[in-house]
C-alpha cells in the first residue's frame, strides 16, 4: 500500500459556517462543542432575527464562547459588491459577492406598502429558457441556505423598510436546489427567525415536475408559482427546453394535484413575447387550459436584455395594443389576470434580466 505523506505547509483548519444552519443543526453544533442546546436557540436568534454577524456583540453568550465563535466560525457568507438604484421606481439591484468570489443578484422593490425581495437560488442556471438572461451563464453552482438567507439580510441591512415578501424569482431554478432553498425558506418563515408568513414567501419554478410532486407531498406552507409562458407543447418546447422532459400535460397535472389541497392556489407566470405566444388565440387557449384550476395568471411583458455587442435578442415585447388584445381574449377565463410591468428595467433588475459577467 502506498504511504501517504502529509503535504508540508501551514496547518489548515476549517472554519465552521453557522449561517444557514437550522435550529436543530445549531443545537447539535452547540452540543458538539460542549455547550447546552439552548445556546443553539440563542445563536439562531442572533443570526437570523437580529442579523448579527459580529460574535463580540452577542452579549448573552459567555465571553469564552464569543471568542471561540470569532476564532473558529464564519457568521456571514456574502457581502454587497455593488448596488444600483433605479431612476424609475424605488427599486434597488444588489450584486452579492460570495466567499469564493462568485456573484449573484438580488432585487428589492417597494410598492403598495410592501417591500418585496427577489432572491437568487443558484449561481447561473441550466434550465436554458431561451428568453432569460440568466440562461447564458449556464449553471455555476448551487447556493447554500446561508447564502440565500444572507441575500435577505444584506438587503434588510441596506434598506430600513421591513421586508414583507420574498420571491424566489432571481437567478437559478429553486426546485433544482430543493433542500437548500427549503432550508432557507424555513429559516425566513420561522417565528424565531425572520418570522415571515408562509404566504409571503413564493417559490417559482420553470416546471420541474418531480419536485412539484415532492413540494405538494410535503405540504410546504409557501406560495407556489409556475412559469408557464406558452399554451402548446410546440411553442413551450421551442422556448423552454425543460418542456421536452416534462410536457404541459404532466406539468398541469402536477399543478392540479397541488391545488387539490385546501387553501392552495398556484400563480402562473406568462412572459409575453411578440409573435410567439401573444396572439388572441393563445389567450383563449390559456383560458381553456387553466379552466377549473384554482390559480391566477401574471402576464409579464418581455423585458429586453441590454444588447450585447454584435448580438440582438430574437425576442420582442409586444405592443401595448397587442397586450390589450391578449388580455381581452382572456375575458372568458375563470381566474384573475394581472399584468406585471417589471420594476427596475432601467437597471436590468426586471424578470429575466439578471445575469453577472464575473462568475
Ligand atoms: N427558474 C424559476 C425562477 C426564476 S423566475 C422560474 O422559471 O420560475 C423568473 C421569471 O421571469 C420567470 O417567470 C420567467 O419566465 C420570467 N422571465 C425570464 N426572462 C424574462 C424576460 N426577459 N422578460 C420577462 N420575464 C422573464
Amino acid at each position: 500500500m502506498a504511504q501517504v505523506i502529509a503535504a508540508p505547509g501551514p496547518k489548515k483548519y476549517t472554519r465552521t459556517t453557522l449561517k444557514g444552519m437550522t435550529l436543530p443543526e445549531l443545537q447539535d453544533w452547540a452540543a458538539s462543542i460542549g455547550e447546552p442546546p439552548y445556546r443553539g436557540a440563542q445563536l439562531f436568534d442572533w443570526l437570523y432575527r437580529k442579523g448579527e454577524t459580529d460574535p463580540r456583540a452577542m452579549d448573552n453568550l459567555p465571553k469564552t464562547l464569543r471568542e471561540q465563535l470569532a476564532e473558529t466560525c464564519d457568521l456571514s457568507t456574502a457581502h454587497i459588491a455593488h448596488m444600483t438604484s433605479s431612476g424609475q421606481e424605488p427599486t434597488r439591484k444588489y450584486l452579492v459577492q460570495l466567499r469564493d468570489g462568485k456573484q449573484v443578484e438580488a432585487v428589492s422593490m417597494l410598492e403598495q406598502g410592501r417591500h418585496t425581495v427577489c432572491l437568487s437560488s443558484q449561481v447561473g442556471c441550466n434550465v436554458d429558457c431561451h428568453f432569460c438572461a440568466t440562461a447564458a451563464m449556464g449553471l455555476v453552482r448551487n447556493l447554500t441556505a446561508g447564502e440565500i438567507v444572507d441575500q435577505y439580510l444584506l438587503v434588510q441591512e441596506d434598506r430600513p423598510e421591513p421586508i414583507t415578501n420574498v420571491v424566489f424569482m432571481g437567478m437559478g431554478e429553486p426546485l433544482l436546489n430543493y433542500d437548500r432553498v427549503m432550508a432557507a425558506a424555513d429559516i425566513l418563515h420561522s417565528p424565531q427567525g425572520m418570522n415571515l408568513g408562509g404566504q409571503r414567501i413564493t417559490i417559482s419554478t420553470a416546471g420541474v415536475v418531480p419536485k412539484i410532486v415532492r413540494f405538494t407531498a410535503e405540504n410546504r406552507p409557501y406560495r407556489f408559482a409556475i412559469s408557464l409562458n406558452a399554451t402548446t407543447d410546440e411553442v413551450r418546447s421551442a422556448i423552454m427546453p425543460i418542456n421536452r422532459t416534462w410536457p404541459l400535460a404532466e406539468l398541469l397535472a402536477a399543478a392540479r394535484a397541488y391545488v387539490a389541497r385546501p387553501q392552495r392556489t398556484v400563480t402562473f407566470e406568462y412572459v409575453l413575447l411578440a409573435g410567439i405566444n401573444d396572439a388572441p388565440q393563445d389567450g383563449r387557449q390559456l383560458a381553456e387550459l387553466l379552466r377549473g384550476l384554482r390559480c391566477k395568471v401574471n402576464l409579464i411583458p418581455y423585458n429586453e436584455p441590454d444588447p450585447l455587442p454584435g448580438q440582438t435578442s430574437p425576442y420582442r415585447r409586444p405592443t401595448r395594443l397587442a397586450i390589450e388584445a391578449f388580455i381581452a381574449a382572456l375575458s372568458g377565463a375563470d381566474f384573475p389576470v394581472l399584468t406585471r410591468w417589471s420594476n427596475g428595467t432601467d437597471i436590468a433588475a426586471g424578470c429575466g434580466q439578471l445575469a453577472v459577467s464575473q462568475v
